[in-house]
C-alpha cells in the first residue's frame, strides 16, 4: 500500500465510510480520514467556504482541510444517486467544484460521478473508474467491489439492531460478533430524526445523542429502521416523493413513527441554511400536528449553537414527556 488516499469524516462518511474502506484496502489503497470533529475543524470550515452554504458543508470543508497534508489523493466523488430513485442535495453534487475552486494547496481530487439512474452497471463502471487512479484492472475491482459490498450489508445491519454508525464501524474492524453490545433498553423512547452527518457528529450536534443517553432516553433514528419499511411509506401522503435523498428518508421514518407510535417523542434536528430542510421540516410538522399525543420538537443547529441552549431546551422537553407519560398509566 503505497498511496495513501484521503476521506474526509464528514456527510456521506457516516453512510459509506465501511463500503470505501473495504474496497480501497482490497485495491492495495492505504485510506487515511480526517480526525473527528473539533472547534479548530469547524473554524477552518467556516472561514473557507462560502458564507451561506449550510453548517454541514462548511464543516466538510474543514475535514479537507485537515487531511490535505496528509495524503497523495482526496476522495470526493460526486455522488447523485444511489437507488434509481432519489437523488442527494445539489451541495453534495457541486462538491468536489467548491472544494477545488476554494482551497489552494490540496491533493488531487477523485471525483468520479455516480449516478445509478444510469444503468444498472452503472455504480461497478463508476469503481472501475475509480480502481484506475490506482492502477487496478478488472478483475481486482470486481472483488473489491464485492468485498465492499459484503461490509456495507454487514454495517447496515448493525444499524438495524440499534448501534450508531461510529460504535458500528468499530465493531466491523472486530469481526467477533460474541462482543456485540446493543445500546440498552430504557423506559423513555425518543427517534431522533434528521441528516446522519449531523446526528452522528457529536461536535455539530452538540452531543444530542450523549445528552438523551445521559438523560435516560435511548434513541431511534432511521438509519436504524429497516430500508423496506421505510420504502412501504410511499409518498407520506404526498403527490410525489421528496428529491433528496436523506430527506426523503427522514419523512418517511417520520410518518412510520408518527404511525405507529412506537415512540415517546420525536426530535427532528435540522441545519441553518439547509434548503431541503425549510422544506422536510414543515412536512414533518405537519405530521406531528396529526398525532398530538406523540410531542414533537425541532432543534436547529449553526456553527454558533451553544451546549448551554441547547441543555436546557432538551432537559424541559425529556422532562415533559416524562411526566407525561407517569401521568397515564396507558402510555406506560
Ligand atoms: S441536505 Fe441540507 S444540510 Fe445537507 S448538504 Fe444539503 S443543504 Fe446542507
Amino acid at each position: 500500500m503505497n498511496k495513501k488516499l484521503g476521506i474526509p469524516s464528514a456527510l456521506l462518511y457516516y453512510i459509506y465510510y465501511p463500503f470505501w474502506q473495504a474496497f480501497f484496502n482490497e485495491i492495495g489503497v492505504q485510506v487515511v480520514t480526517s480526525s473527528s470533529t473539533t472547534k479548530n475543524i469547524l473554524d477552518k470550515g467556516v472561514r473557507e467556504a462560502l458564507a451561506d452554504a449550510c453548517v454541514p458543508i462548511k464543516l466538510f470543508f474543514g475535514h479537507v482541510m485537515d487531511l490535505k497534508n496528509k495524503c497523495d489523493y482526496l476522495f470526493i466523488p460526486r455522488v447523485v444517486c444511489l437507488n434509481g430513485k432519489t437523488i442527494y442535495c445539489p451541495k453534495f453534487l457541486g462538491l468536489p467544484d467548491m472544494i477545488r475552486h476554494s482551497l489552494d494547496g490540496i491533493p488531487p481530487i477523485i471525483d468520479v460521478r455516480i449516478d445509478a439512474r444510469q444503468g444498472r452497471l452503472s455504480k461497478f463502471k463508476a469503481y472501475l473508474e475509480i480502481g484506475s487512479y490506482f492502477g487496478a484492472g478488472h478483475n481486482i475491482v470486481l472483488k473489491a467491489y464485492y468485498k465492499a459490498w459484503i461490509t456495507l450489508r454487514r454495517y447496515n445491519r448493525l444499524l438495524r439492531k440499534g448501534l450508531n454508525p461510529l460504535d458500528a464501524m468499530e465493531h466491523i474492524k472486530n469481526p467477533n460478533d460474541k462482543e456485540l453490545i446493543l445500546p440498552a433498553k430504557s423506559n423513555l423512547k425518543f427517534a431522533v430524526l434528521g441528516y446522519p452527518y449531523a446526528i452522528y457528529d457529536s461536535f455539530i450536534s452538540v452531543n444530542l445523542l450523549g445528552k438523551l443517553k445521559k438523560m435516560g432516553v435511548s434513541v431511534l433514528t432511521a438509519e436504524n429502521i429497516n430500508p423496506l419499511t421505510l420504502a412501504l411509506q410511499k409518498n407520506c401522503g404526498l403527490p410525489k416523493r421528496l428529491f433528496w435523498t436523506f430527506s426523503d428518508a427522514a419523512l418517511k421514518a417520520a410518518h412510520y413513527l408518527f404511525r405507529h407510535g412506537r415512540v415517546d417523542a420525536v426530535l427532528h434536528l435540522t441545519a441553518f441554511g439547509c434548503g431541503p430542510d425549510s422544506i422536510l421540516n414543515k412536512f414533518i410538522e405537519l405530521e406531528a400536528k396529526q398525532y398530538r399525543d406523540i410531542p414533537f420538537m425541532t432543534l436547529m443547529i449553526d456553527e454558533h449553537t451553544g451546549e448551554a441552549g441547547m441543555a436546557t431546551r432538551l432537559e424541559a422537553f425529556v422532562d415533559m414527556v416524562r411526566r407525561r407519560k407517569e401521568a397515564c398509566p396507558c402510555r406506560n
